[in-house]
């Protein structure tokens, strides 16, 4: 993979400065978020430098195993008032994804933008945004590569957590012979493949299957099938959607899935999945979301079967448009 060497020259340069970094990511994140924050902290200790992993939200108990997880703080414990003028923002599509943490960055900061969404806004000072990577994880090994740090098992494990997650388990079509080798590459520098899964998927509440089993149960098609929608209620919200949104796919016939879930601050989330020609990156953005073409999301406001009967319709043209 190449970098622009004069980008790889300012980002040695910020991440080995004398200012504290920043690093954050996204609302409600995933491992391929938790992930990177924790690898590019290490990396800028390893520059010489010292890294806050700072986020709006807690990380999900699924990603507390990984190294540094117990190092991430979140906003309210934080007593910052700092305002950082070195920031690094990774597997975030536009800025207003770190929620409240813009409150911590300087007007005038240096903004490093770490991303792999094909709806990225560039909104970085400085730009790696590939989505031609499947994770954030996967582009992290190539700059780790490119800016000689040492691939420890730490970061391997880091990086590992989001390849797995963002490929869906090395099955989705971001998946390529490259994910593959970095993820074998990950392995030989000692991430721990089985036991990485293993706590990001196999570790799941009761409470959380009791609610599958509910929500799988809402289940909708629609049109002549071709799409599908399942609906969340807040006190069924589990902590992985992907567990139930992978299903709604699945099923034989369906172009593009759907998962409404209600959100503690009354919007209804959507998280969109496509199975072979609807980009719902496009979908996402017209409702002011955004993410990949394959998986995308973005938040509504309204009841859940509001949100649902003001979608379906456009998801619906979106495949006859598809298969014209
Ligand atoms: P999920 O459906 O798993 O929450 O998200 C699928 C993908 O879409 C992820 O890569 C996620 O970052 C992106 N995504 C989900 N919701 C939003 C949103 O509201 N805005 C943007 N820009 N991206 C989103
Ligand atoms: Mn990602």
């Amino acid at each position: 993979m190449k970098f622009v060497s004069r980008d790889l020259d300012k980002l040695k340069t910020l991440l080995s400065s004398d200012d504290q970094v920043l690093v954050t990511t996204h609302i409600r994140p995933d491992p391929d978020a938790i992930g990177s924050v924790l690898a590019i902290r290490e990396m800028i200790k390893q520059l010489g430098s010292e890294a806050h992993v700072i986020l709006e939200d807690e990380c999900p108990p699924r990603c507390g195993f990984l190294p540094g997880a117990d190092e991430i703080l979140t906003l309210s414990e934080t007593k910052n008032t700092q305002r950082y003028k070195a920031v690094v923002i990774v597997d975030a599509g536009d800025r207003g994804r770190v929620g409240d943490v813009e409150r911590l960055i300087s007007t005038s900061a240096e903004i490093v933008n770490i991303d792999h969404h094909s709806s990225n806004e560039h909104f970085g000072t400085l730009n790696f945004v590939y989505p031609d990577t499947a994770a954030c994880g996967e582009l992290l090994y190539f700059l780790i590569k490119a800016l000689s740090i040492e691939l420890t098992q730490t970061l391997a494990t880091n990086l590992y957590a989001g390849l797995v997650t963002d490929t869906g388990r090395f099955r989705h079509t971001n998946t390529t012979s490259r994910s593959l080798q970095v993820g074998a590459a990950l392995i030989d520098a000692g991430a721990d493949a089985a036991a990485i899964t293993d706590h990001l998927y196999y570790d799941i509440a009761a409470q959380d299957i009791r609610s599958i089993g509910i929500i799988l149960g809402s289940l909708e098609l629609h049109g002549r099938g071709e799409v599908s929608t399942m609906l969340v209620k807040l006190d069924q919200s589990i902590e992985d959607p992907d567990h139930v949104v992978d299903f709604a796919r699945a099923i034989n016939g369906v172009e593009v899935a759907a998962l409404l879930s209600e959100m503690k601050d009354g919007k209804i989330r959507v998280s969109m999945r496509s199975k072979a020609r609807v980009d719902v990156s496009k979908i996402a953005e017209s409702f002011g979301g955004g993410g990949h073409v394959r998986a995308a999301g973005f938040r509504m406001i309204g009841t859940l079967t509001e949100v649902r009967d003001k979608i379906v319709p456009v998801l619906l043209k979106a495949v006859k448009d598809s298969s014209a």
